[in-house]
């Protein structure tokens, strides 16, 4: 039968802080998660600065989580334990195997800063993909570890920002990374990466993506006039997004992102139908209104049989000169949304000038400075996306994800 997420909820709440704080943890337990064996628990514990007492705190939950598992006949295979702050950024993870495993631990995070050279270079082709033996015999897409899809209710509200973001910063993260301007109708690539002075190049046949902030990005935007309104009946969409996937030399990804156009039009069925996805992510202001299209955009991705990786909550808050931090849109209506869907939240990103900034010359490198809040936020929020993928891969295996339209 195993334990239920409320369970789990309930076991970890009554485990005890560690370092003389006896009281239990209530609500610092921020939020679980549970699937045949797989269970995720998020912490915030504001008393706990000090690594080594989260990873005891964390060996607490997994001693209180494990004979209960154990009795409910789905014993733990996996268990990560994540310490976030009050921005909701990861600030520690703990990872748990199955019982006889000891835990493995990412260190604190205070934003990361390394860069391979060519992450910094300025955009441009890279001499030639690189392959990994017999690739040729396959479709690039083929060889993606996990795809990814952003999507939003409506337009606006940061979804291409935020996929550009995630890309770079699981680039960052060591990992080879795709990024497929499906934005059909609006792309903004071009733009967000400083794409405009660079050609499109193609070799037999096959578009060569552009290597630009340690990213390999596509864009229609780059195969037709600039300026120019792209109007596309249902057929035609279908085709340029194919075309767009099929024809781009992607070489070897971990990671393929995906940009939607906003709403629940012909792409994402295109996209349902001839790719493997590992998931989406909706991205969605605060405000009532944008919930509720974001509402919609999740009731797609269920249709099509696409899990919801997460919500992210962009423009969430902004911070003025003052240090005050401002509540423009209503912050936290996005995290809500996320927990009455029954989807994760993976974290909220603020309203900042640099990033607007940063995105109108094509710098998305520089969102992630370190020490500022906008690079924490971002940080978190590709860690929690990483979990996410993991969770999703064990989860599921990978089977195509059926289309069932009612
Ligand atoms: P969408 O893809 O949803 O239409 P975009 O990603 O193109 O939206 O973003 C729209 C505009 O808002 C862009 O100018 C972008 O730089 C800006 N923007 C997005 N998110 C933020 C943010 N958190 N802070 C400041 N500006 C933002």
């Amino acid at each position: 039968m195993g334990l239920s997420k409320d369970d789990v909820l309930r076991l970890a709440r009554a485990v005890t802080l560690p370092s003389g704080a006896r009281a239990p943890l209530d609500d610092q337990v921020e939020w679980a998660s549970v699937c045949e064996g797989f269970f995720a628990l998020k912490l915030h514990t504001p008393a706990l600065s000090d690594p080594a007492d989260r990873g005891v705190l964390a060996a607490s939950c997994r001693a209180a989580l494990a004979p209960a598992a154990d009795r409910s006949g789905t014993p733990i295979q996996s268990l990560i334990i994540e310490f976030v702050d009050e921005l909701g950024t990861t600030v520690q993870t703990v990872r748990f195997g199955s019982p006889t495993q000891s835990p493995a631990q990412t260190p604190p995070q205070t934003g990361r800063s390394a860069q391979t050279p060519s992450q910094s270079a300025p955009a441009g082709h890279p001499p030639q993909a690189p392959k990994h033996p017999g690739a040729a015999d396959l479709s690039p897409l083929e060889v993606a570890g996990s795809i990814i899809a952003v999507g939003a209710g409506k337009g606006g509200v940061g979804k291409s920002t935020i996929a550009l973001n995630l890309a770079v910063g699981l680039a960052r993260h060591g990992k080879r990374v795709g990024l497929l301007d499906g934005d059909i109708y609006g792309p903004s690539l071009p733009t967000l990466l400083g794409l405009h002075t660079l050609e499109q190049e193609a070799s037999e046949g096959r578009l060569q993506p552009f290597l630009a902030h340690g990213v390999r990005a596509i864009t229609i935007g780059k195969l037709v006039e600039r300026d120019r309104p792209l109007i596309w009946r249902g057929p035609m969409a279908h085709g340029a997004f194919k075309q767009l996937l099929d024809r781009t030399d992607w070489g070897q990804l971990d990671h393929l992102i995906i940009d939607l156009p906003p709403g629940t039009g012909d792409v994402p069925l295109t996209m349902a139908q001839v790719l493997k996805l590992s998931g989406a992510v909706i991205v969605c202001t605060p405000q009532r209104v944008a919930q509720d299209d974001a509402v919609r955009a999740a009731g797609m991705f269920k249709q099509l049989g696409i899990e919801v990786l997460g919500v992210v909550e962009n423009m969430s808050f902004f911070v003025g000169d003052d240090a005050k931090v401002y509540d423009i849109f209503g912050r936290g209506g996005a995290e809500q949304m996320a927990q009455r869907l029954g989807v994760p939240f993976l974290g909220a990103v603020p309203i900042t000038m640099a990033l607007r900034a940063n995105s109108d010359r094509g710098d998305p490198s520089a969102n992630f400075d370190p020490g500022t809040p906008l690079a924490a936020a971002l940080e978190g929020l590709v860690t929690q996306l990483e979990n996410q993928v993991a969770l999703a891969s064990m989860r599921s295996g990978s089977s195509r994800p059926a289309l069932s339209i009612s």
